[in-house]
Order: structure tokens, then sequence, then C-alpha cells
């Protein structure tokens, strides 16, 4: 099959052939902060060492921090009372560390299922006290997430726990439901900063970052204050919000390089025009491979059309051989990663923010390409 896409124009004096990088995550990042992290790696401006070097008591780190921290909240709008923090343990870790800080003995916490992650999530909090699940859309295979009305939500519970984007199933909420005087929880690690949201009406926002924020190593959590101040005495110093809201993130080591990385990513973010821009992008990419998708009788998409999610577009050609032989020749094509999770099958192509436009047409091409010829 025709190479879609290789930069071989480069000379092989590095790793210059980048191919497209569908992957769900750890997951593409900007080329102009890769650039950066390259030419800054041996000495960062000012510190005379490199980033994998300095101490996290420099003022070199401090202000990487700073800017992180003043990225997220430019961006995302977060107003005061509330803290960005930045731990590590994934977005897994805030599976135990949510309910550990916030499921109080005698509360209940609502969760809602839309998929393996959320599932986990749930799962997790039932070690620590009473779960009730508001809604599933596990009977339909994860392929929608509910309707607000569907909620059966639980009065005065500590919590409500949902996933923003369902990166496995290929699902996300158009919009957060309303959740009354309960404090909305939300795993938004693969759908973070895509978009306009009011954290006003979020208690807390955690996200791993390789997704959409940078590399794997360090988890963003945006926490209401009242929240933060939640935890039982009982609880284990690195397991409390307080001691990262009162430390600024600095009680022990942190994972300096990544959140280094952050700081870059939340900078590209904001130089390309912010959240508004990257939820243009975003429709606009998610759009054309839909169209591509559902204007062919050769492939369908696996989640239902009012809950498609914009990051992770997941479709099926008609039989599994057929999805293998797509994989494999697409990777020879220059477009990496598009195999689906396992319990999902068929193709996922994770478009997050750093994914370029071109990429996506390329996988267009490819498709049409594919459907002429194999179909
Ligand atoms: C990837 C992912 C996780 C797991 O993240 P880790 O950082 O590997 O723990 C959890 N939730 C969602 C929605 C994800 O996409």
């Amino acid at each position: 099959m025709r190479r879609v896409h290789r930069r071989t124009d480069k000379p092989m004096t590095g790793p210059s052939e980048r191919v497209y990088n569908f992957g769900a995550g750890p997951a593409v990042l900007p080329e102009a902060v890769l650039r950066e992290v390259q030419e800054h790696l041996l000495a960062l401006p000012g510190a005379g060492m490199s980033v994998l070097e300095i101490s996290h008591r420099s003022a070199a780190f401090e202000e990487i921090l700073t800017s992180a921290e003043t990225n997220i909240r430019a961006l995302a709008g977060v107003p005061e009372g509330y803290h960005v923090l930045f731990l590590q343990g994934g977005a897994t870790q805030q599976f135990a560390m949510v309910p550990m800080n916030l499921l109080g003995a005698g509360a209940t916490a609502d969760y809602v299922v839309t998929g393996s992650w959320a599932r986990k999530a749930a799962a997790e909090a039932r070690r620590f006290g009473a779960v009730h699940i508001a809604a599933t859309t596990e009977p339909d295979g994860f392929t929608r997430v509910p309707a607000p009305a569907e909620l059966e939500l639980t009065p005065g519970a500590a919590y409500v726990h949902l996933t923003s984007n369902n990166t496995i199933a290929g699902t996300e909420w158009p919009e957060m439901p309303d959740v009354g005087d309960s404090s909305l929880v939300v795993d938004a690690s693969s759908d973070i900063l895509s978009r306009p949201l009011d954290v006003t009406r979020h208690g807390l926002i955690y996200a791993g970052a390789q997704k959409n924020l940078g590399p794997a190593g360090v988890t963003v959590v945006i926490v209401r204050d009242d929240l933060a101040r939640r935890a039982p005495d009982g609880l284990p110093t690195l397991l409390r919000y307080d001691t990262f809201a009162d430390s600024r993130s600095l009680h022990n080591t942190p994972p300096v390089f990544a959140i280094y990385v952050v700081a870059l990513v939340t900078a590209w973010i904001r130089d390309a025009g912010g959240l508004d821009e990257m939820a243009r992008r975003n429709e606009r990419k998610a759009r054309a491979l839909y169209e591509a998708i559902d204007g062919s009788a050769f492939y369908a998409g696996t989640a239902e059309p009012a809950s498609r999610s914009r990051m992770n577009v997941t479709f099926r050609l008609p039989a599994p051989e057929l999805d293998a032989r797509f994989v494999r020749e697409a990777a020879d094509a220059g477009l990496a990663g598009l195999k689906g999770h396992r319990s999902v099958g068929g193709q996922r192509a994770s478009i997050y923010n750093a994914f370029p436009e071109a990429g996506v047409a390329a996988l267009v091409d490819f498709m049409r390409e594919f459907e002429r010829t194999r179909g």
C-alpha cells in the first residue's frame, strides 16, 4: 500500500521519521514541544544543567511549576478556592485517593459506569465505603453515556463520580450533568483541556497527563479547597490532597521532567489560541473521521452518534480479518497505533489536542483507498 505519510525528506541524523501516532496513551505530543525539550535538554536556559538534573527546590523548577499551574489555571479558568495539584500514581491512584479522601464513614458515593475505567473506579471505591451505581451503560456494551434523566442520584451523596471521556469505548459526555448539591468528581484523563469547561461545576477533576497534557508520570488534580480538606486523620501523608495543597505539590520530589513538559504543552495550547481553539480543531478532526465512517457502508462506528467521543474515534470493518489487515497496512503507511482496545476490537483513532489535522486527512485518504482496494 502507498505510504501516505513518512517524513523521509529529512536526513537520517536523528529520530526524524515521525509517523502519525493514533495511540491512546501515552500519546502524541506537539512537535514544537518535543523540539524545545530536545533543544534545552543538555542545559536549561539560565540553569546551566539539564531539567533532568535540577533540584525540585531550585529557582528554575519553581518557575516551571509556577508556569504549569498558571497555564492550567488560565486555560481552564480555575477560580480562587481551587487547587491545581501535581501527583503521581496515574489516574488509577485517583480511583483510590478520591474515596479515601472524600468518602467519609457512613456516606455513599454515586458512580456512573460508562466504560472500563469508570467500572474500575467504582470497584476501587467499594474498598473504602458504600458505592451506589447511579447509572450504567454496561448492558449496552458501553456504546453510549446515559441521558441526565437516567441518573438515579443518592440525596446527600458524598460525591458523584463520572468519566468525561471513555477512552476505550470511544464515548464522551456532551456536557456534564447536573448533580444537584453533590460534588461532581470527574476522571478527565482523556479529554482534559480539549474544550472549554466550567470548573465551578466540579468538586474535583483528575487526569493522568499522558493523553492530553504531557508525558506519563504526573497526574493533574484540580480540587475545591473544602474537598481537599476532607481527609480522615489516619490517611497516609502522600495519599492526602491536603498534603499537596499545603506544599504546592512539593512535599517530596515531584516528577520534575513530566511537570516541565506539562508546562510546555499548556503553553503550546495557550499560544495556539486556548481551549476555544482546541475545541474547534478537535471538532473538525472528529467530524472528518465520523463523516468518513458514516459516508461508507464498509466502516461502522461503534459508539452511538449522540455519545461519540471527539478524542477516541472507534470503528470497525466488516470482518475481524479485515480489521487486522487494516491495522497492519495502516502502520506500514505511517499511521500507527490504530488497533482498538481488545475489549472493543476494531480500530481506535485517538486524536487528542496535539494530533495534527493532516494526520486525520491522511487516515481518511487511507480509509478510502483501503475500501476501494480491499472492500
Ligand atoms: C488512561 C486512563 C486511565 C488510567 O490512567 P493511568 O494513568 O494509567 O492510571 C483512567 N481513566 C481514563 C479515562 C483513562 O483514559
